[in-house]
């Protein structure tokens, strides 16, 4: 049998915020997890949009789309093509989920939440010919004793981060507005792999970088414990995403630095109460973000904030106090995102009981449009606002500001390069992208991960002949290189 998988490009592929490297971070993991269910017999493709141009003159057994709300559109023409020419097109993932209505005219099946047990039935139904046209995964749902993920679908130079691996599925929290308990609904909504597994699986990739994809990397504390107790001595440097309050409790956090742990995405989302009730964000009330931010500072790990605008309580000054407050605490790297009512989502149904959705162009759903009635920002200002504070975070002056207020000089380093980097050199990545080099910066990304120790150093093993009284670097702020660096940006 052929099978072909495809993940269409997202919108923002063709806006004027195309990034071309933030797509090229990790590969479709999720379908090359299904295809680990398909026969050795079968003849499998997995194709990619955002690093690959697609060719849809083909005509294989069954197609396999994978949908977001940002692609959906896509995802329709593409299936629309294929079911032309009698091709049969299986499609699922969040949007999917969601709204299962809108998807099923375009698909001959359907799969509604995770896909991991409906597709094995699913493939049983249509080798016998018998295929449903919608599978929902209620019951049974585990991601233990799984086929290996068929990794070598995936086309890894394609990729900066090709060892990306998913552990568990969901998390254990119930934000308001995340798709979560719209994917997860019906059956468990929160379960992880086996440890075991886990390690087995880390043995088969190649290199030392890998990227945990997880919604929470720490949600489960046994089986985080476990994992890190076994990936000591692994040689592995890794990133994760965590919640505030998994950083601040409990001794996890070190033991994850001590298995590699070097760079953490956190949802700190808001500093309003008011907001983070609104957004059935418990887990964030009451919680000292300055001291999550230490915590991580002290263990050598940077860190991904995330910050979401537009929540009923943010006003005009919510932008400007979430920048400064990025840059005074050191954040790596910011992500700023519009509230965005996903359908299926209790915010989406909570936001038209009143009245408040202005669209459905799931295109705008982007997180860089405003799609709803606002409260005390106007949606211009809310838009003008959402930019605003990414040029500003993204500035050098902030960069290097940011970067050296760090204790040490390697980790201030460590923040420059790997910020400024990510944000300042889009030319060289789209370079990069085009001749086919992200597999060369894979060591360059493993050494800006490396470990940095605890103590201060000092700025006369940096540079002796520059300055010679020892200092810590904290000093630096006020030294000359800085002032120098800064009064030329
Ligand atoms: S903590 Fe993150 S992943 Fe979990 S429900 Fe909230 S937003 Fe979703």
């Amino acid at each position: 049998m052929k099978v072909k998988l495809i993940l269409p490009s997202l919108t923002e592929a063709k806006s004027a915020f195309w990034r071309p490297i933030k797509y090229s971070l990790f590969p479709p993991i999720g379908l090359a997890t299904l295809a680990a269910y398909l026969d050795e017999n079968d003849e499998v493709e997995l194709q990619d949009q955002h690093v690959e141009k697609l060719y849809l003159d083909d005509s294989p057994d069954l197609v396999v789309i994978q949908v977001y709300i940002t692609n959906a559109k896509r995802a329709y023409t593409i299936a629309d093509q294929y079911r032309a020419r009698g091709v049969f097109v299986a499609m699922g993932g969040l949007h999917v989920t969601s709204l299962p209505e809108e998807a099923q005219p375009h698909a001959d099946a359907i799969f509604i939440g995770p896909g991991e047990q409906t597709f094995s039935e699913f493939l049983r139904d249509f080798r016998n010919k018998k295929p449903k046209q919608r599978y929902y995964s209620i019951d049974g749902r585990t991601i233990e004793n799984q086929p290996p993920i068929r990794r070598d679908l995936i086309k890894r130079d394609k990729y900066l981060v090709p060892n990306s691996l998913v552990i568990s599925r969901g998390c254990p929290h119930h934000c308001d507005f995340c798709y979560k308990d719209a994917f997860f609904k019906g059956g468990k909504s929160f379960y992880t792999q086996r440890v075991d597994e886990i390690l087995t699986e880390i043995d088969r990739l190649k290199g030392k970088h890998l990227y945990f994809l997880d919604d929470h990397l720490l949600g489960s504390p046994k089986l985080a414990s476990e994992l890190f107790e076994g990936m000591k001595g692994m040689g592995r440097v890794f990133q994760g995403a965590a919640t505030v309050h998994s950083i601040l409790n409990g001794n996890l956090i070190e033991k994850a630095a001590k298995a590699g742990l070097r760079s953490v995405f956190v949802g700190f989302e808001t500093f309003s109460p008011e907001n983070l009730r609104q957004s059935n964000k418990y887990q964030n009330l009451k919680q000292n973000y300055e001291i999550a931010v230490q915590r991580l500072h002290n263990l050598g790990i940077m860190i991904n904030g995330s910050f979401v605008f537009g929540l009923d309580a943010d006003d005009k000054d919510v932008f400007k106090r979430t920048v400064d407050w990025g840059v005074e605490n050191a954040i790596t790297t910011s992500t700023y995102h519009i509230l965005t009512p996903y359908p299926g989502t209790k915010l989406y149904a909570d936001m038209q009981n009143v009245n408040r959705i202005l669209t459905n162009d799931w295109d705008l759903y982007d997180t860089r449009h405003v799609v709803y009635k606002t409260n005390l920002l106007t949606a211009n200002e809310l838009e003008v606002g959402y930019h605003w504070a990414y040029d500003n975070f993204y500035s050098w002056s902030n960069i290097f500001k940011a970067s050296f207020s760090h204790e040490t000089i390697k980790h201030q380093l460590k923040h420059l390069f790997y910020t400024g980097g990510w944000k300042k050199f889009e030319s060289f990545w789209n370079i990069i992208i085009n001749t086919g080099g992200l597999k060369i910066l894979l060591p360059i990304l493993e050494l800006l991960l490396s470990e940095i120790k605890s103590e201060p150093e000092i700025l006369s093993n940096w540079d002796s002949k520059q300055f010679s009284t020892p200092k810590t670097i904290n000093s630096i702020n006020n030294s000359t290189v800085y002032q120098s660096v800064k009064s030329t940006i």
